[in-house]
């Protein structure tokens, strides 16, 4: 069957995103398998078509209009336990492999727990909470580049920093990722307790994208700038702060990404002007074109 088939057209974006919001996607395609991205990359490539590859949309603020280009959404999702390292799929649950991996004994990954996206979302963003980052226990990653060639890239050979990953600066698609665990008595009790935590204080039944801002240092958290600025609860449209945790925007009342974006510069102004800080978003914005 040629590859053509499988594309979809119109695909509402909305219904990838934990934001539920975006238009539709000029060409959809979801890659179950390595040789279904690598086809679906080279499709894209030999007819110039801008390629969004998406893992479970808990980061990413698409537009109204959509995206006029093709989303590849990685659904790669084969998880491989051997002794204490486990090999997974990039589209595998990133918050479940948290759970089973503390199930198991296993402590290196239990911050990933709550965390509501895919393996690949989680290395291109160094993911990270309770002061816990994604390319700490990370060992390998199987990545597929711009050009169709496959590459393995040890953690030696890659630079992490603060919700930043050396993908961020490329075109392709993180295939698969190796993590190597420590086995720890209370791995599962320490797991349980953050999700409990998280719980409390995240507005998880909400629509949102968890943090919106970076924290602008190891001391500040962006959450408290806004807080003290008196804008939990503000609103643009139907894009509201979270009046449980002020970095999260939550899409209220059928927000629009123009809800959102007004939203997120005010309070960029407001902190700006009461605290002298400027705060760069943590969402990825995706543009229309
Ligand atoms: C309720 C809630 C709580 C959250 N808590 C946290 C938290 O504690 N800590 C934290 O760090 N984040 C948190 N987040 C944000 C989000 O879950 C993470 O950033 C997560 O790692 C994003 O993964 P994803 O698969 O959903 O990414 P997506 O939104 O699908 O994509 C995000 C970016 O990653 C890229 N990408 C995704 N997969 C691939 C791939 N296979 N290859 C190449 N690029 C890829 C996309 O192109 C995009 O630029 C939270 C979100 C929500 C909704």
């Amino acid at each position: 069957m040629s590859i053509d088939e499988h594309f979809l057209s119109g695909k509402l974006l909305s219904s990838l995103s934990t934001f539920a919001i975006g238009g539709p996607a000029r060409y959809y395609f979801e890659a179950r398998q390595i040789s279904h991205a690598k086809e679906a990359l080279e499709w894209a490539r030999q007819k110039s078509i801008p390629v969004f590859v998406l893992g479970r949309g808990s980061n990413s603020l698409f537009d109204d209009r959509g995206f006029d280009g093709l989303v590849l959404h990685n659904r790669i999702d084969f998880c491989e336990f051997s002794e204490s390292s486990v090999y997974v799929g990039a589209g595998y649950n990133f918050s479940l492999l948290g759970v089973q991996t503390a199930r198991r004994g296993f402590s290196g990954l239990e911050f990933a727990s709550g965390i509501p996206g895919s393996v690949g979302g989680a290395v291109f963003m160094n993911a990270g909470a309770n002061l816990r980052e994604t390319c700490e226990p990370l060992s390998e990653v199987l990545y597929l580049d711009e050009s169709g060639e496959e590459r393995v890239f040890e953690k030696k050979d890659l630079v992490f920093s603060y919700r930043t990953s050396p993908f961020q600066k490329r075109r392709g698609c993180i295939l698969a990722a190796r993590f190597e665990l420590e086995e720890k008595e209370g791995a599962r009790k320490s797991q349980l307790e953050i999700v409990d935590y998280r719980m409390k204080t995240q507005p998880y039944k909400e629509k949102s994208v968890g943090c919106i801002f970076r924290n602008p240092s190891a001391k500040s958290s962006a959450g408290a700038l806004i807080e003290k600025c008196g804008l939990k609860g503000a609103t643009c449209g139907g894009a509201q702060v979270s009046t449980l945790h002020a970095n999260f925007i939550i899409n209220a009342e059928q927000a629009s990404s123009s809800d959102v974006l007004a939203l997120i510069e005010k309070i960029q102004e407001t902190v700006a002007k009461e605290s002298g800080v400027h705060l760069e978003t943590e969402v990825r914005k995706v543009d229309f074109s």
